[in-house]
């Protein structure tokens, strides 16, 4: 990849700027609009063979206090520039990262792992969410209003936003809390996985092209970053995505300065299987959300439940579709499934499969890793393993799925909702209403019928249960940015 300049095709107001960005080296990390050196260096590894990645800067706490004490500065004046320019800005930006949108593409491929129509899919969707989120009004809500007084609630920035990413969406989930953070009129500090820091740096330093200096930072850090920021005095609010036991950590961490907290957390997301439905269509469909991303994706499907009376029919379409897919280097063309994405995550993975020997569990497809250059783990299903057992209760985060087999709708309700999670679910079935009926029944903070995984940027997402607390995106995700100020305007003279 070579650098590339960038027009700016109109969407904003800097339509005549043309930036320029490197996308081979430079990964810097951004404090008060300037690259900020550090002494010490790290690296990720490409996924698909372990090699060594550019090195990116690892960030003391010096770093944070400088990079809290210029978003403060920032967010005087951010805060009190108006809507329409703000938004201008944040479509401006829109338009240059979708002039990088090959760039962007490929570093994702490249640090994440995942294969070029899921990376492509990624950029599209990292622009199309903030551009559609920048669409969202969110105006005060007038209460009363009459001759002696009004009543009006505001929904007002908080200030300095640090907004924590993990390594399964880098860029998505980025761009996910940049939009809403920056058009509610707050500033924010963009803290990557070390896992998967290079999206991120980058996509920081082409913000400095349209906001001022301070508004949008970038800390590029090891595995003492995250807590400095959770319980820093300078940081306002914390916008985090990962697993659920670090966002424990974080309200923890977070409740010394009571800042506001969104967590976006793990999911157990159920599906559940009627006896009515086309079995090959279904199982293909299936098959796609459960392994998707190699299985690390929060609302993948991770527990499949299907009606007794189509069970085995249902697992061999299912292992069919499984079979079809191609696992290997996501950069390389034909590729369906890449690797995991490191090797913490592979070595956790790896423990499921050394459970199925331990455990007698029963292998449908798969069942065994294949020694490779890279983190690859081949597609498994296990059928029918206990109801208590590890990968029906936890979240393996990675392609090794439970197939499991019911008797009766209440039964299978109730072992739908019986998880600690409580993120996605879906209900496939050709009769609608009994469909809707179940959905509802589904403690989940998103239900699909006959599908999974649909979102968009207008929906709040968020978790019930221990999925997470609060929602973004939406106009509901919007006011997660918000403080909420309500304004008694009196008329009448004061006597
Ligand atoms: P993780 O919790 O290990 O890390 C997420 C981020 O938190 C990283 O940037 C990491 O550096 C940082 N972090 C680590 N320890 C921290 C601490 N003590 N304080 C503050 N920050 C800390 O998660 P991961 O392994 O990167 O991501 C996988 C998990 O994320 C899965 O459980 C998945 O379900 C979940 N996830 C949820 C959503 C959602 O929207 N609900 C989306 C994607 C992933």
């Amino acid at each position: 990849m070579a650098t590339t300049t960038v027009t700016i095709n109109g969407n904003g107001t800097d339509a005549a700027a043309k930036p320029s960005i490197s996308f081979t080296d430079n990964f810097v990390q951004i404090i008060d609009g300037k690259a900020s050196p550090t002494k010490e260096s790290r690296h990720g590894l490409n996924p698909a063979n372990k090699q060594a990645k550019a090195s990116v800067p690892v960030a003391t706490k010096e770093d944070l206090d400088r990079a809290t004490e210029a978003g403060k500065k920032a967010f005087k004046a951010w805060s009190k520039v108006p809507y329409e320019e703000r938004r201008a800005k944040v479509l401006a930006y829109c338009d240059a990262m979708e002039a990088l949108h090959t760039e962007f593409r490929e570093l994702l491929t490249s640090e994440q792992g995942k294969p070029i129509p899921q990376a492509t899919a990624e950029t599209d969707a990292a622009i199309y969410w903030m551009r559609a989120i920048a669409d969202i009004k969110l105006p005060e809500d007038v209460i009363e209003d009459n001759e002696k007084r009004s009543v009006v609630t505001r929904y007002v920035p908080l200030g300095v936003v640090g907004a924590i990413v993990p390594w399964n969406f880098p860029l998505l989930l980025a761009t996910g809390k940049l939009a809403p953070a920056l058009l509610t009129g707050n500033v924010i500090i963009i803290k990557p996985s070390p896992f998967t820091p290079y999206c991120g740096l980058k996509l920081v330093e082409l913000a400095q092209q349209f906001f001022p200096p301070g508004v949008v930072q970038s800390l590029s850090g090891d595995d003492n970053l995250g807590p400095w920021l959770t319980s820093h005095e300078g940081i306002d609010k914390i916008s985090f995505t990962g697993s659920t036991n670090t966002g424990k950590l974080v309200v923890k961490s977070a409740s010394a300065t009571l800042k506001r907290v969104t967590l976006e957390l793990g999911g157990n997301d159920p599906a559940i299987v009627l006896p009515d439905v086309d079995v090959d269509k279904v199982a293909e469909k299936i098959a796609f959300f459960a392994f998707l991303n190699s299985g690390q994706i929060c609302l993948n499907l991770k527990r499949i439940y299907v009606h007794e009376s189509i069970f085995d029919e249902f697992r061999d379409a299912l292992v069919k579709h499984v079979k079809a897919f191609s696992f290997g280097d996501g950069s390389k063309e034909g590729i369906s499934h890449g690797p995991l994405q490191n090797k913490m995550q592979f070595d956790r993975v790896k423990t499921f499969f050394d459970d199925i020997e331990s455990q007698g569990w029963k292998v449908a497809v798969g069942g065994k890793i294949t020694p490779s250059d890279g983190f690859f783990v081949n597609p498994t299903i296990i059928d029918r393993p206990p109801e208590n057992s590890r990968i029906v209760v936890e979240e393996p985060f990675g392609p090794i799925v439970p197939l499991l087999s019911y008797k009766t709708e209440e039964e299978v309700i109730d072992r739908a909702n019986n998880t600690k999670m409580g993120l996605g679910a879906s209900v496939w079935c050709n009769d609608i209403k009994k469909a809707e009926r179940i959905a509802k029944e589904m403690q989940a903070g998103t239900v699909w019928i006959n599908t999974h995984f649909d979102l968009s940027p207008a929906a709040p997402f968020g978790g019930h249960k221990e999925s997470g607390i609060g929602t973004e995106w939406g106009t509901n995700g919007l006011k997660g940015f918000c403080n909420v100020q309500t304004l008694f305007l009196n008329k009448a003279i004061a006597s």
